[in-house]
């Protein structure tokens, strides 16, 4: 089954994103857990999650993905913002109990001029302080451009950061494609040179989900702007064979693209068309 769907505004409830996927086809969705600038977030309506699980099952939906907001940084040189990450992630992750079973993803972080290696710390102390034994969710490490000072611009980074987590049974990585090309990884002349070194570093049994973004600028840029599918440097033809990897083809698709809903509706139907049984 192939899953692919795009990023949806949470503000209708839980419910109401599965239905404005399945409007255009999608059968998995991202949202924000909250405000993206990081505010407090409204309470969950339990009955509504558990509608959208209900719905999900219905319409053979795949896993969909919780994205944290992209301005918490948990390996910050400011305590307090340290803090204030490791809140916000822990309170997520309880609300994510009201939709077992789902991801949720995050920026690993910048460390802000700590350096890479204490950053990496201050990222795994913070995971190890949120995650439960018992929790349903797994916490996805995204894959970065590298830009600044970020973290995760490398696999070999989240290899690190994993291997100092303590729970990392509940722990997988998210490879967003605009990301990784902006880090260098050359994902449209050598995808299977890219994915073999993905899983010698991470393994592949740890990638849950894929972002798929086209990228404004070429390989090893380190800028992070995403562009719609085929209106950048990675285009159509790369896609085509990231969708049908036989490594990826089973994970979530999730689009990130500087788009409304038609634009959406229109780049799923798009790689729908280059999906091959
Ligand atoms: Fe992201
Ligand atoms: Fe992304
Ligand atoms: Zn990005």
């Amino acid at each position: 089954m192939f899953h692919i769907g795009c990023h949806l505004s949470p503000s209708a409830g839980f419910l109401a994103m599965g239905q404005t996927a399945k409007a255009i086809d999608a059968t998995t969705f991202q949202f924000f857990t909250r405000n993206p600038r990081g505010s407090k977030a409204k309470p969950i309506d339990g009955a509504d999650a558990a509608a959208l699980m209900a719905f999900m099952a219905e319409n053979g939906f795949g896993k969909v993905v919780a994205h944290a907001p992209y301005t918490i940084n948990p390996c910050s040189k400011d305590e307090r913002t340290r803090e204030f990450a490791l809140q916000t992630m822990a309170d997520d992750l309880q609300r994510m109990e009201h939709l077992p079973g789902n991801y949720y993803n995050f920026h690993p972080g910048s460390h802000t001029g700590l350096g890479t290696e204490t950053g990496i710390a201050l990222i795994a102390d913070t995971l190890n302080a949120i995650l439960t034994p018992d929790q349903h969710t797994t916490v996805l490490l995204e894959t970065m451009a590298g830009k600044g000072t970020e973290i995760g611009g490398r696999f070999e980074d989240l290899r690190e950061i994993l291997d100092r987590v303590e729970l990392a049974e509940h722990m997988g990585v998210c490879l967003d494609t605009c990301h990784v090309s902006d880090a260098g990884y050359d994902i449209v002349n050598d995808l299977d040179g890219v994915l073999a070194e993905f899983d010698r570093v991470i393994g592949l049994e740890r990638l849950c989900a894929i972002h798929i973004n086209d990228s404004l600028n070429p390989l090893g840029a380190h800028k992070d702007r995403h562009a719609r599918i085929g209106e950048g440097f990675i285009g159509t033809e790369a896609f085509a064979r990231i969708i049908n990897h036989p490594a990826l083809r089973q994970l979530p698709f999730v689009l990130e693209t500087p788009n409304e809903l038609p634009g959406y509706a229109a780049e799923i139907s798009l790689l729908r068309s280059l999906q091959q049984d």
